[in-house]
C-alpha cells in the first residue's frame, strides 16, 4: 500500500519514497508531506510502507482531558473565564451603582442604609465564585501534572533509544590506529 502526499497516514510507520528512497516517519492520522528531496517529479511521488512499526509515546493530554469533561467541569470552565473578564467589572458596578443610589434617594428604599441585603448577596455571590475557580484551578493542576508525567516517559524512551543508537554506532564504528 502506498500514500499520497495529501493523505492521512492509516498507522505509525516508517515510510519510504518511492523516487528517491528517503525515509520519514509518519504519526496516524498524521496528512502527509511531499517528500522534501523530490520536489519536481510532477505529483508523481508517492510514500511506500516498510515494515518498521513506531510507537509514539507522546500524548495530546490537554485533547485527553477535554474529551472526559464533565458537563458540571464544562460550567465550572465558562463561569471561571466569565470571572476574569471585564465584563464581569462593569456588571457589578452599574449594579452596585444602581442599587445603592436608589436606596439613598428612593421614599421607599427596599435595602436601606447600611445595605444589609446588598451584603449578603455579596458574600453568597463570592462563597460561590471562589469554590468555581478552585474546581477550575485543580483542574489546571491535573492537566500540569499529566502533562510532566508524560513528559518524562517521553525523555525517558528517547534517552534510551539513543543510548541503543550509540552502541550501535560504537560497535559498527572502530578507529584506525596510528602506525
Ligand atoms: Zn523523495
Amino acid at each position: 500500500m502506498s500514500l499520497k502526499p495529501g493523505q492521512k497516514s492509516p498507522k505509525s510507520l516508517i515510510y519510504k519514497c518511492s523516487n528517491c528512497g528517503n525515509l520519514q516517519a509518519m504519526i496516524k492520522n498524521e496528512v502527509v508531506q511531499h517528500c522534501e528531496f523530490c520536489t519536481d517529479d510532477n505529483g508523481k511521488q508517492t510514500w511506500l510502507e516498510t515494515d518498521k512499526k513506531i510507537v509514539i509515546i507522546s500524548k495530546d493530554i490537554k485533547k485527553m482531558i477535554t474529551e472526559t469533561k464533565t458537563l458540571s467541569d464544562k460550567i465550572s470552565d465558562k463561569i471561571t473565564q466569565f470571572c476574569g473578564s471585564i465584563f464581569f467589572v462593569y456588571i457589578h458596578i452599574i449594579w452596585f451603582g444602581i442599587w445603592l443610589i436608589y436606596n439613598i434617594y428612593a421614599k421607599n428604599p427596599f435595602d436601606p442604609y447600611p445595605f444589609g441585603m446588598l451584603t449578603l448577596v455579596v458574600s453568597l455571590e463570592a462563597i460561590i465564585l471562589a469554590t468555581f475557580i478552585m474546581i477550575s484551578q485543580n483542574q489546571q493542576g491535573e492537566i500540569t501534572d499529566l502533562r510532566s508525567e508524560a513528559d518524562y516517559q517521553t525523555d525517558l524512551k528517547t534517552e534510551k533509544k539513543i543510548a541503543e543508537i550509540l552502541a550501535i554506532l560504537k560497535t559498527s564504528y572502530k578507529p584506525k590506529k596510528k602506525k
